[in-house]
């Protein structure tokens, strides 16, 4: 398995395993994985209010330096064995521009390789964590009014991350675009966003960003297929989008998980 997984869990994010950083550069490495960059949950915005019950979606701000450092001195002790990168999968959030981008200015020049991703969506009753289970997938349908409504306003969300001007760190990849679909085989679309999703390919190759080709989806029982699947994945190529391997494993046995459901024509790129 020689590739390059770019989105990968750790100790410091608060709802995933403990398992030690350790543990998964020595599971990439049996792997024959060429490389790995850590992407934990950025620590959310200043001012915002993580909607989830534990309040567990990002990583604490106190422990950002630790964490930087213990990935900086596991580059040094396996140099020989495995390319490893920092990073971080930062939210974009709707009306939080700002904050983001003053916390890009302080750390990005510590992270070689970042992810944007989209999991919180604005309301008119607030924010949701799109993704959190599927009872606040319901509750948003009731909130919005239709499955169709919701993929929307995940789109018109991840347009706007797209768009969003967050400074010079700004991550130079975009997660999971299809993590809308996370609950499809409970709340189906029969509608699809085509049209929504083209167009956010179209901006995703007009500034040369990269695709999170997330094999996640694909073990959820709900989904049961990558972030994006097969169709989207085919129209990124034809725009010539760069896709990066993303297993987004929250425990070091995770790595590598659903890689053999992608495509096999995919044409993975390091970051
Ligand atoms: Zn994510
Ligand atoms: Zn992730």
């Amino acid at each position: 398995m020689n590739i390059y997984d770019g989105h990968v869990h750790t100790p410091y994010c608060p709802h995933g395993s403990k398992d030690e950083f350790r543990a998964y550069v020595e599971q990439a490495i049996q792997l024959g994985m060429s490389g790995l960059t850590f992407t934990e949950h950025a620590p959310l915005p200043d001012g915002f209010i993580d909607p989830t019950p534990e309040k567990d979606s990002g990583m604490e701000l106190q422990s950002l330096e630790s964490y930087i450092t213990q990935i900086e001195n596991l580059k040094c002790e396996y140099k020989d064995d495995l390319v490893i990168r920092t990073g971080l999968e930062v939210d974009y959030i709707e009306g939080f521009e700002q904050e983001t981008h003053r916390f890009l200015d302080q750390f990005g020049p510590y992270l070689d390789d970042s992810i944007l991703s989209v999991h919180f969506l604005k309301t008119p009753s607030g924010y949701h964590c799109m993704d959190y289970s599927p009872d606040v997938f319901g509750h948003l349908l009731t909130v919005l009014g239709s499955v169709e409504a919701l993929y929307a306003l995940y789109y018109r969300t991840l347009h706007k991350s797209i768009e969003a001007k967050l400074g010079q760190y700004k991550p130079k990849r975009i997660g999971h675009i299809s993590l809308v679909m996370k609950f499809q085989h409970k709340y189906p679309n029969r509608h699809l966003a085509k049209k929504e999703i083209l167009q956010t390919l179209d901006q995703i190759a007009n500034q040369k960003l990269q695709l999170d080709y997330n094999s996640s989806g694909v073990m959820k029982p709900l989904c049961r297929e990558p972030y994006p699947p097969d169709w989207i994945i085919e129209e990124a190529m034809k725009r010539e989008v760069q896709l990066v391997y993303g297993s987004d494993a929250h425990r070091a046995k995770d790595l590598g998980q659903g890689f053999e459901q992608l495509k096999k024509e995919a044409p993975l790129s390091q970051p």
